[in-house]
């Protein structure tokens, strides 16, 4: 464990209402003995996300479930950034699929972007994916981490296992997309890998500093 930060025990809100989010966490915290119940569950109620970055979002709301519940609570945001299109969809990501969270058109949306700007080259099609953490406590303390992982943008999109961007998301040194690889292979956390997704990597570095085997 690394000096300096609080040390995560016992139960933990989980501040999302996505099913497959709180499954993923769930699963991660498992390792380490830490239960998780969440928001959803709580019936808590969901913040506006009005910050300006992944960071910010990530701590509205896991301050507004520690301030709703009293335990110690946690959020994750996330995000595509497409360098070519400025950064977008960035914290907007989840939006550009619109209210049927429909990400065939998304992506869809996203290559004309990119088509539009010429981007065909690889390295114009450059994109990385971010993960923020955020564990807040009711006494104000919050524990924060950022992970990221590099890759091109494909078309047509490839494969069926993932969600979101994935089918399109071809991380560096790879010859899958994320939407060909298995959750397993996509995480790949350890003792298997090295951490590959932007949230395995992000909740590695959060287990380093705040959680005990
Ligand atoms: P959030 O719930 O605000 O964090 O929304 C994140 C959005 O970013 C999701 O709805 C997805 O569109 C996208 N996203 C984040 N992580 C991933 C991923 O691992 N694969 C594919 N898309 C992702």
């Amino acid at each position: 464990m690394t000096r300096g930060h609080r040390t995560i025990s016992g139960t933990l809100v989980i501040a999302t209402h996505n099913p497959g989010k709180l499954r993923e966490m769930r699963d991660l915290l498992s390792r380490y003995g830490i239960d998780a119940v969440s928001a959803g569950e709580l019936g808590l109620s969901e913040p506006e996300e009005t910050g300006t970055s992944f960071a910010a979002n990530a701590r509205i709301k896991a301050r507004a479930a520690t301030q709703a519940d009293g335990r110690p609570a946690f959020a994750d945001d996330s995000g595509l950034v497409v360098e070519a299109l400025d950064g977008e969809p960035g914290i907007h990501s989840a939006r550009l699929a619109g209210p049927d969270k429909d990400f065939t058109r998304a992506m869809e949306t996203i290559e004309a972007r990119l088509q539009e700007r010429g981007a065909r080259t690889p390295a114009q099609r450059h994109a990385h994916f971010v993960s923020a953490l955020c564990v807040a406590w009711p006494d104000g303390h919050c524990e924060e981490f950022e992970g990221r992982i590099d890759g091109t943008l494909v078309w047509p999109p490839r494969g069926t296992k993932g969600f979101g961007y994935d089918p399109m998301f071809l991380p560096d040194g790879h010859a899958r997309t994320f939407g060909e690889m298995t959750a397993e292979e996509k995480h790949g956390l350890p003792p298997h890998g090295k951490g590959l997704s932007h949230r395995a990597r992000a909740f590695m570095t959060l287990a380093e500093a705040c959680l005990v085997r």
